[in-house]
């Protein structure tokens, strides 16, 4: 899947680490793999993306990937909160008890594979993986994350069903995006991987 190795949301190494300080102090919380799960999902899809290149995300610092946005984090820990508490009130723990689970947002998928459709009418653009990335990422944080759990190793099966509606706002933010880019300035300054998106 092409945008596991392009684009991350930095939001969910917040959600992690809002965890592990929440979780000791909630105790009564079930903490079975399906539980936890579910409390990233429910924090993940409370708070708004914050989608970077996976270069930058390796380079920086979270807090720097962040700015330091007081009000970012104020609504991590909120969000976290929440979902700890809805998760205690409605466990559904059992079903994946054994096994780890994995989250996942089903947007990333979508937006890729409609990258990969109107990249066919724009030939010029995606031979460069940091246009690429610029792209997935302007795109990923413009729309409501949809993330998901399943047991690791399993394949996403549900698919993501949209509205057709939906598909052409997509799209037409996709070529906004497209139109943005600013290939000239980083085209040459390293990281040149011609078909890198196949
Ligand atoms: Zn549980
Ligand atoms: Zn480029």
């Amino acid at each position: 899947m092409i945008t596991k190795d392009y684009v991350a949301n930095v939001k969910e190494a917040f959600v992690q680490s809002a965890l592990d300080k929440a979780l000791p102090e909630n105790t009564e919380v079930c903490r079975c793999p399906r539980c936890v799960a579910d409390m990233k999902t429910l924090a993940l899809n409370g708070l708004s993306p914050h989608y970077v290149p996976l270069e930058r995300m390796k380079a920086l610092s979270l807090d720097q990937l962040l700015k330091n946005d007081e009000l970012a984090y104020a609504a991590i820990t909120h969000a976290t909160y929440a979902a700890i508490h809805r998760v205690r009130s409605n466990p559904r723990h059992g079903e994946a008890s054994a096994g780890a689970m994995v989250i996942h947002n089903q947007r990333e998928l979508l937006v890729a594979k409609l990258l990969a459709e109107a990249c066919k009418e724009r030939e010029q653009l995606l031979e460069c993986r940091q246009c690429v990335q610029d792209v997935l990422a302007a795109v990923l944080n413009q729309i409501p994350t949809s993330y998901v759990s399943t047991l690791k190793g399993e394949s996403f099966k549900r698919a993501d069903e949209l509205e057709a509606k939906y598909h052409t706002d997509l799209l037409v933010k996709m070529f906004n995006a497209m139109d943005a880019l600013k290939h000239d300035e980083h085209a040459g300054a390293g990281d040149w991987s011609p078909s890198a998106f196949t």
